[in-house]
């Protein structure tokens, strides 16, 4: 188990400035949006559709962290294309950016973790690391996926949904409103999917913050392994072991660092339906899949 160390400075300023340009049609959807989850509370429940609704948390959060991220952007295991575009669908049930403008935005993160070029620093704020940059519309390059993604910018499906990136959401919403009634959308997709997004939005803040966790490896950035984003985020709160090992499957080590994400994997490989899982060790050289 590594010995957590104090977070490596990243900049002799604390808070430089970067151009900003806030689009308030994002804003406005994500007031709607946390609205719309915030119903579910308000509303009546029933025990199928929290069932339904855990259910979509996890296609929703291992959509993200194995499909949207060890698998698309950093290319850390293969599997069959139906298992990859399940979990990518599942991802973008939550109205998260298109894949390719995703897995690009994200190698732009590790290219410039808590530089001038990284896309969420908190150097940049706490609530921009956390969800201002979402409606900020200079934090994204969005067509840096031509550049970043030339791995993944042949596949039909990825280049439809940079068009019809909402549908997979609508399909969600038209499915339960037809099986359960309107009103278990806030239950089974809306709080399920925000509960999700302010856990991989805390990858972003929280775990580039000195104030919470520990790091077991000196990376060049202010990352952090932070346990309860790791439990939440279904192992990607052991974000410190992910920016020192950028293309290994598994984030957590041991049983000391629960990653849900790395125990589908598991599963999933035993099954036959994963392989190539990489382990890359430390030190070892990790070529950015992609460019
Ligand atoms: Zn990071
Ligand atoms: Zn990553």
């Amino acid at each position: 188990m590594p010995q957590a160390t104090p977070a490596a400075p990243v900049s002799a300023d604390p808070r430089p400035t970067r151009p900003m340009r806030f689009n308030p049609w994002t804003a406005l959807a994500l007031v709607v949006y946390h609205l719309l989850a915030l119903a579910a509370l308000a509303l009546p429940w029933r025990w199928e559709w929290a069932l339904a609704g855990l259910g979509v948390f996890l296609w929703a959060g291992l959509g993200t962290t194995v499909g949207l991220h060890r698998l698309l952007s950093h290319r850390a295991f293969q599997c069959p294309k139906w298992l990859e575009y399940f979990l990518v669908t599942g991802a973008a049930t939550t109205l998260q950016t298109a894949p390719l403008e995703w897995a690009a935005n994200h190698r732009t993160h590790h290219g410039y973790s808590d530089k001038d070029g990284d896309p969420h620093s908190p150097r940049f704020g706490v609530f921009y690391a956390h969800l201002g940059w979402v409606i900020d519309d200079l934090s994204t390059d969005r067509q840096a996926w031509k550049v970043r993604c030339k791995d993944l910018a042949n596949d039909r499906y990825y280049l439809a949904l940079q068009k019809f990136r909402f549908w997979p959401h609508l399909a969600l919403v038209a499915v339960v409103a037809l099986t359960a009634g309107w009103q278990a959308l806030p239950a089974i997709v809306y709080l399920p999917c925000k509960v999700w997004m302010h856990a991989a939005y805390s990858v972003n803040s929280v775990c580039h913050l000195p104030s919470f966790g520990s790091r077991g490896y000196e990376t060049p950035d202010t990352s952090r392994n932070v346990w309860w984003v790791g439990l939440w985020g279904l192992g990607e709160g052991w974000h410190n072991n992910h920016h020192a090992h950028p293309r290994r499957a598994f984030f957590g080590e041991g049983w000391r660092q629960p990653d849900a994400g790395s125990a589908f994997l598991k599963l999933m490989s035993a099954l036959g339906l994963v392989w190539g899982l990489r382990s890359g060790a430390r030190g070892q050289a990790e070529p950015e899949p992609g460019q």
